[in-house]
């Protein structure tokens, strides 16, 4: 077997998704030596959410990036309407926020990603290598001094004065870290499919609440990129009926789905992606930091993970990009990271938590045809609908850029 490859760097980084992208770019562009490595050999996959939000936007503003990031193919939501029990309601309105793009940005993740590391190579410190999993870290007198990785042409090893792991809610780096995990239990998991579109299906991304079962569309161009929530565990029940029985439960939330749900002609077509909502007690050690879903896996309610694992690689670089520039960090500044981006996951986790135990259960709730008090507000106040778009939109500590441009 021949010799692993070795690289030293500043900064080395697990995973090339929303949080190690952007901790990437940004520390790249504060002039850190910085590797991003990622398992996949694209960014191409079914099951990222595809969510910008405004809080995303004013970041991309305060890069300068925000006119080219707009002419990528996107649709934008300026209030977020859904279907609850029948009934149309708004739930968020986003057009009064502090922010010069008040929408959410719907770009498919890959373009989003495809965008972000196409600007960080315009950085000489930054580098990326796909197709690069890791599957060990490397430590010395228990301090984290880089990562082991397997890569087609061998093995990998990069040694740096830090380690990020940003490698999402099934994260190696936390585990072989040896963090400890708080996990709070979900009662969903998502069933997640592809219905093809047609003209004259509504215009946006729709969410079908109905008695405390949800059907999400979200329109990928040419077909409807589906979840529908279920009972956590629930796959197996439901595969027990028959698929056209299945079928037709989804065109009781989407009448217009209606022919078109026969294209689920076979389980294989349906894929079941588990929730989980956790966090680490501890989001670092000597030589390591996690951050992004590695730290705390989000459910999908909301749609706000993506968003929370950018502002986590914005403190990042604002807290770390001036030190690590002329030599390592100490655990001390690393929890910096920590105590800025914890409580705003604390209450976002517990909002998630709270709507899946009582809003979003995936089993049939005994009422019937009314609206949730809370929606009616919702209906009948306009003015309400600011609060659940800030909370969405912006979230509750959003980070704004601050580490140093050096050109
Ligand atoms: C069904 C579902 C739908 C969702 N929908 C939305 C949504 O619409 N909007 C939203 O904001 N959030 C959504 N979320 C949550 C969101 O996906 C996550 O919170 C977000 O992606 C976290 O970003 P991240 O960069 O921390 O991790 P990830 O996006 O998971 O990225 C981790 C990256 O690391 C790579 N990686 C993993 N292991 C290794 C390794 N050993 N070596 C190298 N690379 C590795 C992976 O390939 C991946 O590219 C959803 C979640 C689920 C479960």
């Amino acid at each position: 077997m021949s010799a692993p490859e070795k690289l030293q760097t500043r900064c080395v980084i697990v995973g090339g998704g929303p949080a190690g992208m952007m901790a990437g770019y940004l520390l790249a562009r504060a002039c850190v030596p910085v590797i991003v490595l990622e398992k996949h050999a694209d960014f191409f996959r079914d099951f990222r959410g595809d969510t910008i939000h405004p809080s995303t936007l004013e970041l991309m503003h305060e890069l300068g990036l925000l006119d080219e990031f707009l002419k990528q193919p996107h649709q934008e939501l300026r209030e977020l309407r859904a279907v609850v029990n029948g009934q149309r309601v708004p739930v968020a309105d986003f057009t009064k926020l502090p922010t010069h793009c008040k929408f959410i940005a719907f770009m498919p993740q890959w373009d989003f990603l495809n965008f972000l590391s196409s600007h960080a190579k315009r950085f000489q410190t930054f580098q990326l290598y796909m197709e690069t999993e890791v599957v060990d870290l490397l430590i010395e007198d228990s301090r984290v001094v880089g990562v082991r990785a397997k890569t087609p042409r061998g093995e990998l090893e990069v040694r740096a004065d830090l380690v990020i792991g940003a490698d999402g809610r099934h994260s190696i780096v936390h585990t072989r870290g040896g963090f400890k995990q708080c996990e709070f239990g979900v009662p969903i998991d998502v069933l997640w499919m592809r219905i093809s579109k047609k003209q004259g299906d509504p215009k946006q991304t729709l969410g079908f609440f109905q008695h405390g079962k949800l059907l999400v569309l979200l329109d990928r161009d040419d077909y409807w990129q589906c979840g529908f929530v279920i009972p956590k565990g629930g796959f197996d029940e439901i595969k027990a009926r028959t698929l056209p029985e299945f079928q037709n439960e989804l065109v009781s939330f989407a009448d217009f789905l209606r022919g078109r749900v026969a294209e689920l002609d076979d389980w294989s077509k349906i894929k079941l992606l588990t929730v989980q909502i956790n966090r680490l007690r501890d989001w670092c050690r000597e030589g390591l930091l996690c951050i992004g879903d590695s730290a705390h896996a989000m459910s999908p309610a909301g749609g706000v993970g993506i968003n929370l694992a950018i502002q986590d690689a914005v403190a990042t670089a604002n807290l770390l990009a001036e030190k690590l520039r002329s030599g390592p960090v100490s655990v001390d500044d690393l929890r910096k990271v920590q105590t800025r981006r914890e409580w705003p996951t604390r209450l976002i986790q517990g909002m998630q938590v709270f709507i899946h135990r009582r809003v979003v259960t995936g089993r049939a709730s005994g009422r019937r045809n009314s609206l949730p008090f809370v929606v009616r507000l919702l209906k009948w106040f306009p003015v309400l609908r600011q609060l659940p778009a800030r909370f969405i939109g912006l979230g509750p500590r959003p980070e704004h850029f601050r580490s140093p441009t050096v050109t």
